[in-house]
C-alpha cells in the first residue's frame, strides 16, 4: 500500500523506523510485560532515546520539531508491531503539547526535555467520579492561600500514575466553583503530601494501570499552574484534541495488528478443500474491516493535519470525528479478527483475544462515541440539546 500523496517521504520514513523498533519488541514483549504485571520500560526508554517520544515537542526543548501527525504516526506503528504504548497518548500529547504551548519558561524547560526523552512521564486526570462524560461539573477546587494554591478533589480512572512523575490535573478555582467550567491546570507531583493513589482493579489486558486519585489539601507552590487561571478552557482543549487524534491511533494500530493476525490465519487454514480465507463469509469482513480502518485513518490524518495548522476549531471537529470512527473500526476489527481464529481466536497462544477489552476502551475513553455524535449532532449539524 503506498502512502505517496498522504505522506511526505519523511513521514514515511519514521514510520517505518518505528515499526522496525516495534516489530523487534512485538506482541509477545507486551503479553510477557503484561502476565508480569511490569511496564513497558526497555521499550518506552529505547523509543525515547531515539526521539519517537517526543517528535511533536520543540527542538530548543528537546523535541523533534514535529507535531500530532507525527506522534500519531509513533504510537500508530507501535499499535500495528503489537506493542502500543498507552502513556504516549497523555504523557507527550497531552502534558507535553499544554506545557509547550501554555507554559512559562521554567515549566518547558523543566518538564519538556524529560517527557520528550522518556524520562520523565506527566499522567493526566481530568474525570471524577460523579462528573464522568459532563466535565462542566467537576468539583477539583483549587483555592488560594498566599502564594500558594491547595487543591482538593477526586479522579478516577487516571492512567499511568504510578510510573508517572507527575499528573497534571484539570481542577477549576473557588471563585468558579460552579456554572460552565472554567478550568485551570496543576502539575502535581506523585510525591506531593496530600496526593493519594490507589489502582482501580480493570479488566483491560494493558500495561498501564488505572488509579483512583485523593487530592486532600494538596498544598501547591504558584508555579503548579499552567499557563493562565482565566484562558484554561483553550488551554485544555489544546490538550484534549491531541487526545482524541492519539487514541485513535492507539485503537487503528490494534486493528492493524489484529486484522494482519487473521489475515495470516485465513490464508493457510485449511479444512475444506481451501484456506477458509477463500469463504467470503470470511474474507468480506475482514475487507469491509480494512476499509474501515483505512476511512478512520484518514480522518486522523486529517485532524491531526489541521491540529498541527494551529485550526484549533476545525482540528476539534475532525479529532472527534477521528475518534468516533477509531472506535468503532477498532472494535468491528479486533472482534472479526478473533471470529477468523475459531477457537485459536480465544487462545492465550495467538494474543487477540486479549484486545478485546482494550478495543472497547477506545470506544469509551476519552469521551464516549454518543457524547461525540452529541458533539457532532449540536455543533455540526445544529441540532437542539437534550440534556
Ligand atoms: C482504560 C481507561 C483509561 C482511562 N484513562 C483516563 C486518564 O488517563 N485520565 C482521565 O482523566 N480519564 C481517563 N479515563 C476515563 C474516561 O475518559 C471516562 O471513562 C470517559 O470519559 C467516560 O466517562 P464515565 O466513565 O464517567 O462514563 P459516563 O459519563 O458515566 O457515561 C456512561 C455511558 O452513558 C453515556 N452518556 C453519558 N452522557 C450521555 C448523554 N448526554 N447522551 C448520551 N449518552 C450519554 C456514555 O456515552 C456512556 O456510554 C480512562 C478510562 C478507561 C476505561
Amino acid at each position: 500500500m503506498s502512502h505517496a500523496v498522504i505522506e511526505s517521504e519523511e513521514h514515511r520514513a519514521l514510520r517505518s523506523a518505528v515499526a522496525a523498533l516495534g516489530a523487534r519488541y512485538g506482541r509477545s514483549y507486551m503479553d510477557t510485560v503484561v502476565r508480569e504485571g511490569k511496564h513497558p520500560e526497555e521499550l518506552w526508554a529505547e523509543a525515547g532515546k531515539l526521539g519517537y517520544l517526543g517528535v511533536n515537542l520543540p527542538e530548543e526543548y528537546g523535541g523533534g520539531g514535529g507535531g500530532i501527525v507525527e506522534l500519531s504516526i509513533v504510537l500508530e506503528e507501535l499499535g500495528a508491531a503489537g506493542c502500543p504504548l498507552l502513556l504516549m497518548v497523555v504523557s507527550p500529547a497531552i502534558c507535553g503539547t499544554v506545557i509547550a504551548r501554555f507554559g512559562t519558561e521554567e515549566q518547558k524547560r523543566a518538564w519538556l526535555p524529560g517527557l520528550a526523552d522518556g524520562s520523565r512521564t506527566m499522567a493526566f486526570g481530568i474525570t471524577e467520579p460523579d462528573a464522568g462524560s459532563n466535565s462542566h461539573r467537576i468539583t477539583t477546587t483549587a483555592r488560594r492561600d498566599g502564594d500558594d494554591w491547595v487543591l482538593t478533589g477526586r479522579k478516577v480512572f487516571i492512567s499511568g500514575v504510578d510510573v508517572a512523575d507527575a499528573t497534571m490535573i484539570v481542577g477549576r478555582t473557588e471563585d468558579a466553583r460552579t456554572g460552565k467550567l472554567k478550568p485551570c491546570l496543576f502539575i502535581v507531583d506523585r510525591e506531593t503530601p496530600g496526593f493519594g493513589y490507589r489502582q482501580i482493579p480493570m479488566e483491560v489486558a494493558a500495561a498501564e494501570k488505572q488509579f483512583e486519585l485523593t487530592l486532600d489539601e494538596v498544598r501547591l507552590p504558584a508555579d503548579a499552574l499552567v499557563g493562565d487561571e482565566d484562558a484554561g478552557l483553550l488551554q485544555l482543549f489544546a490538550g484534549l484534541n491531541p487526545e482524541r487524534i492519539m487514541t485513535a491511533a492507539f485503537g487503528l494500530g490494534m486493528a492493524r495488528f489484529a486484522l494482519a493476525r487473521a489475515v495470516d490465519y485465513a490464508k493457510t487454514r485449511e479444512v475444506w478443500k481451501s484456506p477458509i480465507g477463500a469463504h467470503q463469509a470470511i474474507a468480506h469482513p475482514l475487507a469491509q474491516s480494512h476499509i474501515e480502518v483505512e476511512l478512520a485513518r484518514l480522518m486522523m490524518q486529517k485532524a491531526a493535519v489541521l491540529y498541527d495548522s494551529g485550526d484549533d476549531m476545525a482540528a476539534g471537529e475532525a479529532a472527534n470525528m477521528a475518534k468516533y470512527a477509531a472506535g468503532e473500526a477498532t472494535v468491528k476489527a479486533v472482534d472479526q479478527a478473533v471470529h477468523t481464529l475459531g477457537g485459536n481466536g480465544l487462545a492465550s497462544e495467538y494474543g487477540l483475544a486479549s484486545l478485546i477489552t482494550g478495543a472497547r476502551v477506545v470506544r469509551i475513553a476519552p469521551v464516549s462515541r454518543e457524547m461525540i455524535l452529541n458533539f457532532v449532532s449540536h455543533t455540526t449539524l445544529g441540532l437542539p440539546k437534550s440534556y
